[in-house]
């Protein structure tokens, strides 16, 4: 746990409870803060019972009293209606942060690589974590990345917290530097929360924020929003600029070439990876975010071979095209979390020989702007409320069955790969590896409660058919 010593004394409020909230109540009290703690609902303040601390109603409280703020992100505290107890913290002047601020202004001798970006946040603050940990630095990882921050343990100047921040929680910040900041991509994304793109932007940009001297400012110039930021980082000066491609030279940074990563961080220009022999990291995406894993940890001084080797053994995140083992040189692919079009787009950009399982709960505008990748899918399995919407849109572009659940679907997408491949015997000709895809592009709450508990079940599913199968094989 973080030592807060510093607000010994010092009365911290503390809006929402969830899994941050609740870690930064217990980091305060330890270090003896006068904690006044409230959520909304009953059953979260019923968690308050175990820490003997009574609930204050932060709404109705006296606020000249409380020294500060301390808000979980996911509470609006400016758009698009400020939670009434963040407008008045803000009327008595009080600083309203998140808890990320408080680990950082604590513990500014420790290493910190902070991660943002709208896509890819996780996969590349997972990415960066396991290397660091690979090459034997000692690391914590957290943030909005499972783990809350004030819960980690202190490290000290030798070891490297890794960071994924929401733009949310870099609304929340004041005085954090990190020693290198990511700044994957921008697309539009939660403007609500933001006010607009100005405000969703502004917010992504203050990952690099005060960095001086030889912090690192790691930026896409991939799209429109993070190229022209780069253009003011560089403008403004102070800090080291590392720019990051996917389609070509970055000069001094780390870009990719062909399907080669490039080094150029200290001019030399050093092929250092064939990405296509990463095959557990599929896609154009996942380039992007390995370029951007490779740059933070050059950053923390790991060893480029070191780097390497720990792209090679990364697990993958679980949901994220993982992959989950093999039935007859059949590959099973999880990609639940893909809960819209655009998610889905990037698993079908990485594969082909596709046997597609799709549905669920609706997005808005459900899977159009998918056409351009139909060549590479041989049939789709339909599941969940959305199932008569997408065969209506499939009609006559693609083959299609109504499955109606993932249980069906999974065996039946399991049977056509099967037929397919049997009809290819001693077949030059054969086409690639099949590969059996959840990746619904649509939410998971019409048949299960999460796109996590969807993920498992795919993957329970998988277990009983492979343990059927008479040539069992796992990846
Ligand atoms: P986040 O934490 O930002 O939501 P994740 O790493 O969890 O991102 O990935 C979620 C989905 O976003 C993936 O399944 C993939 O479809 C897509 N994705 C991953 N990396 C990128 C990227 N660099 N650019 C665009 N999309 C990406």
């Amino acid at each position: 746990m973080i030592d807060l010593s510093h607000l010994r004394g010092k009365t911290v409020a503390v809006l929402g409870l969830g899994k941050s909230g609740l870690a930064s109540v217990k980091a305060l009290i330890k270090s003896g803060a006068t904690v006044w703690a409230w959520d909304d609902n009953a059953d979260s303040r019923h968690q308050l019972d175990d820490l003997s601390v009574t609930p204050v109603n932060l709404v109705e409280c006296d606020w000249n009293q409380p020294d500060m703020l301390v808000i979980s992100p996911g509470i609006p505290s400016t758009f698009p209606t400020p939670h009434p107890a963040a407008e008045k913290a803000r009327r008595a002047g009080k600083p309203i942060i998140c808890d990320v601020e408080l680990l950082c202004t604590t513990a500014a001798h420790v290493p910190m690589l902070a991660i943002t970006g709208t896509n890819g946040k996780s996969t590349t603050t997972a990415l960066t974590a396991h290397i660091i940990a690979q090459s034997g630095i000692k690391t914590q990882v957290g943030g909005n990345l499972g783990y809350p921050v004030l819960g980690f343990d202190a490290l000290d100047t030798d070891d490297c917290y890794v960071l994924e921040l929401s733009s949310y929680q870099l609304d929340l910040i004041a005085d954090a530097a990190f020693d290198a900041s990511a700044l994957l991509n921008i697309t539009p994304d939660h403007l609500d929360r933001h006010g607009g793109m100005p405000g969703y932007i502004g917010a992504k940009r203050n990952i690099f924020a005060r960095q001086k001297g030889p912090k690192w400012a790691i930026i896409s110039i991939d799209d429109e929003p993070c190229a022209q930021m780069a253009t003011e980082l560089a403008r403004e000066g102070g800090h080291r600029m590392v720019e990051i491609s996917v389609n070509g030279p970055a000069p001094h940074g780390v870009y990719v070439d062909g399907h080669w990563l490039v080094d150029d961080l200290d001019g030399h220009k050093n092929p250092v990876l064939d990405l296509a022999t990463v095959s557990h990291m599929p896609g154009r995406h996942n380039w992007q975010n390995i370029a951007f894993a490779y740059a933070l940890c050059r950053a923390r001084a790991v060893a480029p071979a070191n780097i390497l080797a720990g792209v090679m053994s990364f697990p993958g995140l679980a949901h994220r095209q993982e992959q989950i083992g093999t039935i007859d040189d059949i590959v099973f692919v999880n990609d639940s979390k893909a809960t819209n079009a655009e998610a889905t787009a990037k698993a079908l950009s990485a594969y082909d020989n596709i046997y597609w399982i799709l549905g669920g709960k609706p997005k808005e505008g459900g899977i159009d702007g998918l056409e351009p990748w139909y060549g590479r899918i041989k049939k789709a399995f339909l599941i969940g409320s959305a199932t008569d919407d997408f065969a209506a849109k499939l009609d006559g572009d693609l083959p299609y069955e109504k499955c109606g659940t993932l249980e069906i679907a999974t065996a039946r997408a399991l049977d056509c790969a099967r037929a397919d491949k049997a009809g290819h015997t001693n077949d030059e000709n054969a086409p690639l590896t099949p590969i059996i895809l959840l990746s619904p592009a649509c939410a998971s709450f019409d048949q299960f409660k999460s796109f996590e508990a969807r993920g498992d079940a795919f993957r329970t599913l998988f277990g009983t058919l492979s343990s059927q199968s008479p040539g069992l094989e796992s990846l």
